[in-house]
């Protein structure tokens, strides 16, 4: 199969012709129709070392099944050939407490696709795990699909943050991420939910994804605004930017007692001052994907069209295309999810 293939840092990716994934037990491939670039792969790719040479990136993808493996039960009746699923980015060993919780990422053997090992969507053909693997609703197309995993990001931060119905919420960064943050929060009941982005495409965007109100924090002070449209300073915050000093600007504008969440992902060594969190008594929580139901629930809700993946979507592109464009995606455009469909 054709294959966009990490090479080393600051280096383009190759699109090389690498074998086909095999199916083990329990296993299916699926034909990919559709993968996210991902804002973690862009960070990851620039730290020296943390991705394999010849590893194939790309953990946000959908497609149609091809072949599947022994004891591979299927969701609703047994997969078959062209069956349109997603599938969440990793092999875990389906035993463990965690496991059978749904708190599948936080396997300790969980092995991860599209970092190295195991080869992700930004290639032909792609590996999942049959009981980490979902049906597409017929309302989704299976390129479209690939937004599930970014919405269940989402989904994830406003459970763990624990949204209650008419609390007011400031989303920091209107990225996927905060963009999938907003649209659930509304749907858990926040009553103002306030987005701040610098770009004023991604305010536009994060309007249409449930926000209440949009902040240019170029031209509005953040702490006043959001006091101005709630009457008060933010008791819940998302951090959704992944770059170092936001969790401490927000400690600085929160109220005394409000929680941070920090979905953001930053790589590199961020600097707060805990005398801050201390005299306000701040809680401050950090998140990385998603559960087992949080992944369903994703997918139900979008069967049921209660959450529209179209608006996210700026850009589709082939495999040969994903080499530039995944670097051209460093230096920040118009661009919001970009979809590879190989
Ligand atoms: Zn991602
Ligand atoms: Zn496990």
């Amino acid at each position: 199969m054709r294959a966009a293939c990490f090479t080393e840092s600051g280096k383009p990716f190759e699109i090389r012709e690498i074998a086909d994934p095999e199916p083990g037990p329990g296993e299916v491939v699926l034909a990919v129709k559709g993968c996210g670039i991902c804002g973690s792969d862009l960070h990851v790719t620039e730290l020296k070392g943390a991705v394999p040479h010849g590893a194939v990136m790309g953990h946000e993808f959908a497609g149609e099944i091809v072949a599947v493996g022994k004891g591979a039960k299927g969701q609703g009746g047994p997969w078959r050939e062209g069956d349109r699923v997603c599938t969440m980015p990793g092999i875990s060993c389906g035993t463990c407490r965690r496991c059978v919780n749904g708190d599948v990422m936080g396997c300790a053997n969980l092995r991860m696709t599209g970092f190295g090992d195991i080869g992700g969507g930004y290639a032909e053909y792609a590996l999942g795990i049959d009981r980490m693997t979902f049906r597409l609703p017929e309302n989704l197309s299976s390129s479209d699909g690939a937004t599930v995993e970014p919405l269940a990001v989402g989904l994830h931060a406003v459970d763990v943050a624990g949204v209650r119905s008419g609390e007011d919420v400031l989303i920091v960064g209107a990225g996927p991420v905060g963009l999938a943050c907003a649209i659930w929060a509304k749907i858990l009941g926040a009553r103002e939910v306030v987005v701040s982005d610098y770009a004023a495409h991604r305010r536009d965007m994060a309007l249409a994804y449930g926000a209440t109100a949009a902040i240019d924090p170029a031209k509005e002070e953040l702490g006043p605004t959001f006091e101005k449209i709630t009457g008060h300073a933010p008791m819940l915050a998302f951090e959704c930017v992944g770059r170092p000093d936001i969790v401490q600007e927000l400690a600085l504008i929160v109220d005394r007692g409000a929680k941070i969440l920090s979905a953001g992902m930053c790589m590199t060594t961020d600097n707060f001052r805990p005398v801050i969190f201390g005299a306000k008594e701040l809680t401050i929580q950090f998140v990385s994907y998603y559960t087992h139901q949080n992944y369903q629930l994703t997918v139900d809700m979008l069967a049921a069209e209660r959450v529209d993946p179209l608006p996210m979507i700026t850009d589709r592109i082939t495999l040969d295309a994903l080499p530039a464009a995944f670097e051209a995606l460093r230096t920040p455009s118009t661009e919001c999810k970009v979809i590879v469909q190989p």
